[in-house]
């Protein structure tokens, strides 16, 4: 069914068009102030465009680790002062929007689980009323592409058109060698009812697992996304949250200087 919202193209903050691919990359969370500055200090030569760290977040199981919060909010605006990155975190509240506006975080994200609720959407959307930031919205976690493409809408009825979506994979009752396997069909089919659509891959949350990360962006380069989100953590072995899948700044460094990334888009 085409879609009688109008998709415009993604822009940073000031207006700024993106360059292609955009990259977005850091920790899966911010753990401590030294680790948020340590990967921002690596990554800011790198060419990466925004940094990433979730302060809050979100866990299937209580007292799992949920994030630094505001403390860390502090700390990525560190990061933006000392690097020039722009910053991202994850929102799913509306006072998580708050906080986040009130230190200047440049662009939110909407996680996989947020996206699957569409009454925490609304509450979001409704709160970033008359706000001029870029959204990110990653799919819902189940595939199911009317949610996400719902959740976008639900954004834009409130005047939040600066979007983009972002492809962190899909939850599936059974083994497979993926954590949240692509099923890229449903991101070229988001593409083609939303035309225009920046979409951004996430191989990390795909994989589940950093070895399966360069053929992942391999597809997305042939694919024609737009740009990735990779998670970077100075020591992923000892991560708090997502230790298979993130990878050195080094690491990163190789990957981005290979020729499919080069290729992108
Ligand atoms: C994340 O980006 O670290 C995260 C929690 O993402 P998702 O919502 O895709 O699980
Ligand atoms: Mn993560």
């Amino acid at each position: 069914m085409p879609s009688d919202i109008n998709i415009l193209p993604f822009t940073l903050p000031g207006n700024v068009s993106v360059k292609r691919p955009l990259i977005v990359a850091g920790p899966c969370s911010a753990e401590t102030e030294k680790q948020v500055l340590d990967t921002a200090g690596a990554l800011k030569s790198m060419g990466v465009d925004v940094f990433r760290a979730g302060v809050w977040k979100p866990r299937t199981r209580p007292g799992d680790f949920e994030g630094r919060g505001l403390e860390a909010l502090a700390w990525l605006k560190r990061v933006k002062e000392e690097t020039g990155m722009l910053i991202t975190t994850e929102v799913a509240t509306e006072s998580h929007v708050r906080e986040a506006i009130r230190n200047e975080v440049d662009i939110l994200w909407i996680g996989t689980r947020t996206t699957a609720s569409p009454f925490a959407v609304e509450t979001i959307a409704n709160a970033l009323e008359g706000v001029d930031i870029p959204v990110m919205v990653k799919n819902p976690i189940h595939p199911e592409l009317s949610m996400w493409r719902g959740a976008i809408e639900r954004f834009v009825k409130h005047g939040v058109t600066n979007i983009a979506a972002v492809h962190r994979g899909f939850s599936i009752y059974s083994k497979n060698r993926f954590r949240y396997p692509p099923q890229w069909e449903i991101p070229l089919e988001l593409k083609k009812q939303l035309p225009g659509i920046t979409i951004i891959h996430d191989p990390s949350h795909i994989s589940g697992n950093r070895k399966l990360i360069y053929r992942l962006i391999k597809k997305a380069s042939r694919l024609h996304f737009d740009g990735i989100m990779i998670e970077v953590h100075p020591k992923p072995d000892v991560a708090w949250t997502d230790p298979r899948q993130q990878i050195t700044p080094e690491a990163f460094n190789e990957l981005i200087n290979k020729k499919p990334f080069r290729s992108f888009c």
